[in-house]
């Protein structure tokens, strides 16, 4: 296993990576599952990178990509789409925003091509919470001969999250910060960063769940942030980024040694 800035960008002909392989040895080579990065280009809080959730997605998906490969040799890594849903963070200066239609056009069209190369098992990763896929899948399962998983990467750990982190945040707080300083620490400048307080909501049924609206970040507070980075650390963020990692590629190699059959992806009894 190289550096995590290995996984960051194509060093060398990687046959596990759509972004450096080429036609000579893809010719050589069934591909079972493809895997989507999706992500977003957004502030998060004053100090961590705005391309945060295209740069930790790539991550995980390079490296989950290259832990199944050694196993199946055919899963493939797509270059990650890098913008997503934003509407609600254009308060902030430079957030991109893309409308769900245009992402789902785009996944679309991409799991189309995928499946006329004969690759029906495909995996979306996404890294950002503003993404939605799962009307897509539904439709896109009964208009094509494809299986469509989503795996929003935040959430495979969560079963482990309270050993590793002291709090629940949700947006460039500990979690994210301890992310960014496992992969990039030289990206990230704590020393500028806000403290992640949010203005609460004025309603019960909102603060407790069971109701539910988008948030208009520009209303939580003046650094675009909902968590409290000051605990974070490159540890915490390394022991969660291993076990996603491992989860995904375990989920990938599964993926990729089971036929589909009339139940798939069912059990046959
Ligand atoms: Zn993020």
């Amino acid at each position: 296993m190289g550096k995590n800035s290995d996984y960051m960008l194509g060093k060398k002909i990687e046959e596990w990576d759509l972004s450096v392989t080429n036609l000579h040895r893809v010719k050589q080579r069934s591909y079972e599952v493809g895997v989507l990065p999706v992500a977003a280009i957004e502030p998060h809080n004053l100090h961590l990178p705005q391309g945060h959730d295209f740069l930790h997605t790539t991550y995980i998906s390079r490296r989950s990509c290259q832990l199944a490969w050694e196993q199946t040799q055919s899963v493939i890594c797509m270059p990650g789409l890098p913008y997503g849903v934003d509407c609600n963070l254009m308060g902030f200066p430079l957030a991109i925003h893309v409308s769900q239609a245009t992402l789902d056009a785009m996944v679309r069209e991409i799991i189309e091509s995928l499946a006329a190369h004969g690759i029906r098992k495909v995996l979306l990763l996404n890294g950002h919470g503003g993404n939605e896929f799962v009307a897509l899948i539904r439709q896109i399962q009964t208009d094509l001969d494809v299986h469509v998983f989503l795996c929003n990467w935040w959430l495979v750990g969560r079963d482990k999250y309270d050993e590793i982190f002291d709090k629940r945040d949700d947006h460039a707080g500990e979690f994210e910060t301890s992310v960014a300083l496992a992969l990039y620490p030289e990206l990230v400048e704590p020393n500028v960063a806000g403290d992640g307080k949010t203005r609460p909501f004025r309603f019960e049924a909102l603060e407790k769940g069971w109701v539910r609206t988008s948030r208009n970040f520009k209303n939580l507070n003046d650094h675009c942030a909902s968590g409290d980075p000051a605990h974070a650390s490159a540890e915490k963020g390394k022991k969660y980024l291993d076990i996603v990692c491992e989860r995904i590629s375990t989920f990938l190699i599964e993926l990729a040694n089971s036929t589909i059959d009339e139940n798939f992806p069912h059990t046959k009894e």
